[in-house]
């Protein structure tokens, strides 16, 4: 693994370094994961790449990925760490796309695979139950046949942004009766617009929108939208869940970070001094500094891998655990540096036509709702206890 960058490397960054500078919406840099983020706002990125070919660098070319060299992703997603772009959503490019390309039938991918490029289709995902989390496999939702439809029945929960979902991949039981609850799951993917998909705000700590359950009664799905073979939908499910966990290390929005939380601790002061010359501070925000160089190179490490072509397997666990304990971590220390300026819970300040006025600088306004929203990445993607689970099995071979 050669980590200096050679002259077409450096020309790369060049031009999507002036990509971005000339097509990324100003209004939209730095925006994260604000409550103001319309759904346009959040697909707008997503719809340039899509034009540009360039919304899915980690897809087969021959899907529409860009071909591009693991260095050169890893470019990438430090040029768009740069400015703060939002980057397209990983329901659709992340994970039911690969399913898709890799399990899905022609006729599928002809259906499916350029709306995801594209950004026109939303997708959210549909594992969860009120009873099904971390024991995925123990889900009940059912997928009843009956003649070419399937009949579904059941609960999902934690829905991500599905009030805004055009369509939905789904974990199903299909056969209650296998030997083991695994055996009998299958992936089946549905339009939300259906009759009997009901979905549900669930409100958060922070104030947001963004998770939902979604209730599916008699819902009727054609059996062209299973993905691959019923019943095996539980090969699929772990495939798309290796993809989904890599993909949240979010490794070049940290260091990123890192470089805002010592802006901010340069103008907060202790004792009349700067907060970064604080010996404790800064002794924290350098050892978050470490531990994000050693992650880095486990992702260089993990692409070098695909790009060789292998999967992402276990170690993904590794980037999921490590990469957010760091994103934690830099929420928490924001919030310690802002310091009483971060009480203030500003459900509403982002709110379109707000009348709230700020307390503190602009930099503190949103560190308490950040900091409460942030908890949930120890959680989602299967929480980092399960992940620990992994690896003692799978890498540590225990
Ligand atoms: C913000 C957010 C967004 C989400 N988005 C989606 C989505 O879009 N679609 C979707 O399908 N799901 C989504 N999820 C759900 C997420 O995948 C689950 O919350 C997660 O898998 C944990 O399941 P659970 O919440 O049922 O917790 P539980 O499984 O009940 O676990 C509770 C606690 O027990 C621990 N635990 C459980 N079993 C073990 C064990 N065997 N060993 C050690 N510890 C254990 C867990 O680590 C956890 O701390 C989202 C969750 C959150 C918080």
């Amino acid at each position: 693994m050669n980590l200096e960058f050679t002259q077409e490397e450096i020309a790369f960054r060049e031009e999507v370094r002036a990509f971005i500078e000339e097509n990324h919406p100003k209004h939209l840099e730095g925006m994260g994961n604000r409550e103001d983020m319309t759904p346009e706002d959040m697909t707008a990125w997503h719809k340039i790449l899509g034009r540009k070919g360039w919304s899915a660098p980690a897809w087969p070319v021959e899907y529409g990925g860009t071909g591009w060299t693991p260095t050169q992703r890893y470019i990438w997603s430090e040029e768009n760490a740069r400015v703060g772009t939002f980057m397209p959503l990983p329901f659709g490019i992340s994970m039911v796309g690969p399913v898709i390309y890799t399990f899905g039938n022609d006729a599928q991918k002809q259906q499916h695979l350029p709306g995801i490029l594209s950004g026109d289709v939303w997708w959210c995902q549909g594992y969860s139950e009120p009873g099904a989390g971390s024991d995925l496999a123990s889900l009940k939702t059912t997928a009843v046949r009956d003649g070419d439809h399937y009949i579904i029945n059941g609960q999902k929960t934690w829905t991500t942004l599905a009030q805004h979902a055009d369509w939905g991949f789904f974990l199903c039981r299909t056969d209650p009766d296998a030997a083991k609850p695994q055996e009998g799951i299958s992936f089946i993917l549905i339009d939300m617009k259906t009759p009997g998909v009901e979905v549900k705000p669930i409100k958060l700590i922070d104030g947001g929108h963004e998770v939902n359950e979604t209730w599916l009664t008699d819902v009727r799905v054609p059996v062209e939208n299973l993905v691959g073979v019923e019943n095996q939908g539980w090969t699929y499910a772990k495939f798309l869940l290796a993809h989904e966990r890599s993909g949240i290390a979010g490794v070049a929005r940290s260091k990123r970070g890192v470089e805002k939380l010592r802006e901010i601790a340069a103008q907060e002061t202790i004792d009349g001094k700067p907060l970064i010359s604080d010996f404790d501070f800064a002794r924290k925000v350098s050892q978050l500094e470490i531990d994000l160089a050693a992650l880095e190179y486990t992702e260089l490490r993990t692409l070098a891998g695909e790009q060789a072509g292998k999967g992402p397997g276990p170690e993904s666990s590794i980037l999921k655990i490590k990469g957010t304990e760091i994103q934690q971590r830099l929420t928490e220390l924001t919030l310690e540096a802002v310091g009483s300026y971060g009480t203030p819970m500003y459900g509403s300040i982002a709110d379109v036509g707000s009348n709230q006025y700020p307390i503190g600088p602009d930099y503190a306004q949103l560190s308490a709702a950040t900091y409460f929203n942030m908890r949930k990445t120890s959680i989602y993607g299967g929480s980092n206890e399960i992940q620990r689970n992994i690896i003692t099995k799978m890498i540590l071979g225990l």
